[in-house]
């Protein structure tokens, strides 16, 4: 009897996640209410800074178009970002009518290259959007730097980074005009559709909440009468349809009690793995420094270059062998619609075009028992013929 196949990512639901949905279904309020406004709460607190808002919306890809939209970006504009990345990271810079300017990566992190960024600054460029790949942080203070030379903004991709710390401080906290984390379906906590927007900017805040639900303001009325009555609001803006559901924010406040755990679990996988591919012809993950913490997200290996099975080929003989796994990314110079708009070859991306052709995401989540990840063990040898 063959074991059931392994899948590559499954979430992790507990009880409490069930119970609290169950009480927001049965409340009588299941669009944007208290759940939301809870979540936001302990979400900002969970991150510990001073000052710090956090604004709920139904995927990270709307908290990164709001993000934009809060800081002025718009046509003319360029905007910085990494080509190892999901597509979201930069469809949100078009938009706005902005141009997007992709960069390779530091193959040692495979993080966005501060070397690549300074180089690829003109007087167009607005921002800059980092993304911690996997779970480990991009160089900030690098970033950061030249983010304050050239007068740019920052807002952080931070899809795969919750927990994830740069300095002993929490991304969500570095310094930058607004990080954004995802709780898709596969992320590290998840309320199967949404994100969170985190700023210490109150003005892009107040913008951010504003264009989440169709530009509609009811601060507005404050400046007339101290009491708002509840049918009141201004549209002062053609809004988004952005806001986070109750149903969602009920998972998403006892994922977030779990976030550390669920962290611990992850990076014990990833230390597994480590130990048990220390001799074999394979580029292990990157791992992180000395007081960082990595959220793992994902557990991205490379092929060494005596392996003479393709990348394709390896996956395959996991699949066959149960073993279900990804590739993070196809980058995004080699997707039709950047390829073209932008005349990109990947010759200008050596180290993401080449760690492409070598990648293979490996299962890492916490339902995930040790014969699990024995049994990945196992297969990533048996692939290799090790
Ligand atoms: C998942 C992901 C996103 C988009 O998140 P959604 O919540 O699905 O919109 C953006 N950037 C990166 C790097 C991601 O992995």
């Amino acid at each position: 009897m063959s074991l059931p196949f392994l899948p590559y990512a499954l979430p992790d639901i507990g009880e409490e996640e069930i119970a609290e949905v169950v009480d927001a279904l049965r409340s009588g309020w299941i669009t944007t209410g208290p759940k939301t406004a809870r979540f936001e709460r302990d979400f900002a607190e969970f991150l510990g800074g001073p000052g710090l808002h956090a604004v709920a919306v139904n995927s990270a890809t709307a908290g990164l178009h709001l993000a934009l939209e809060a800081l002025g970006i718009g046509p003319g504009d360029e905007v910085i970002t990494t080509t190892h990345t999901f597509t979201a990271t930069a469809e949100v810079v078009r938009y706005l009518g902005a141009d997007v300017k992709l960069v390779d990566i530091d193959p040692a992190t495979m993080n966005i290259d501060p070397a690549a960024v300074e180089a690829a600054v003109t007087p167009r460029t607005r921002a800059l959007i980092p993304v911690h790949y996997a779970g480990l942080a991009a160089d900030m203070p690098a970033l950061l730097a030249i983010a304050r030379r050239h007068g740019l903004k920052v807002v952080e991709d931070a899809a795969h980074a919750l927990p994830t710390t740069s300095g002993g401080q929490f991304v969500g906290t570095l310094g930058s005009d607004a990080t954004v984390f995802s709780f898709y379906a596969n992320k590290t906590i998840t309320t199967g559709e949404g994100g969170m927007l985190v700023t210490r900017d109150e003005v892009l805040a107040r913008r951010a909440k504003v264009m989440r639900l169709h530009g509609m303001n009811r601060d507005a009325f404050d400046r007339f009468t101290a009491k708002v009555p509840s049918w009141y609001y201004e549209v002062v803006a053609p809004g988004f349809k952005y806001n986070m559901t109750d149903v969602a924010a009920a998972m998403g406040i006892h994922q977030l009690r779990r976030a550390h755990v669920f962290q611990q679990k992850r990076a014990a996988i990833a230390a597994r793995y480590h130990e048990a591919f220390a001799g074999l012809p394979l580029i292990t993950a990157p791992r992180p420094g000395p007081g960082e913490l990595h959220a793992w997200h994902l557990y991205a290996l490379r092929l060494g270059s005596r392996v003479d099975l393709h990348r394709d080929a390896f996956i395959e003989r996991l699949f066959e062998l149960g073993i279900g796994c990804s590739v993070h990314y196809i980058p995004l110079h080699l997707q039709p619609y950047w390829r073209e708009r932008y005349a990109l070859q990947p010759a200008q991306f050596p180290h993401s075009q080449q760690a492409y052709e070598r990648q293979v995401s490996l299962p890492i989540y916490t339902r995930m028992t040790d014969a699990d990840v024995e049994r990945v063990i196992a297969a990533v040898r048996q692939a290799l013929g090790a």
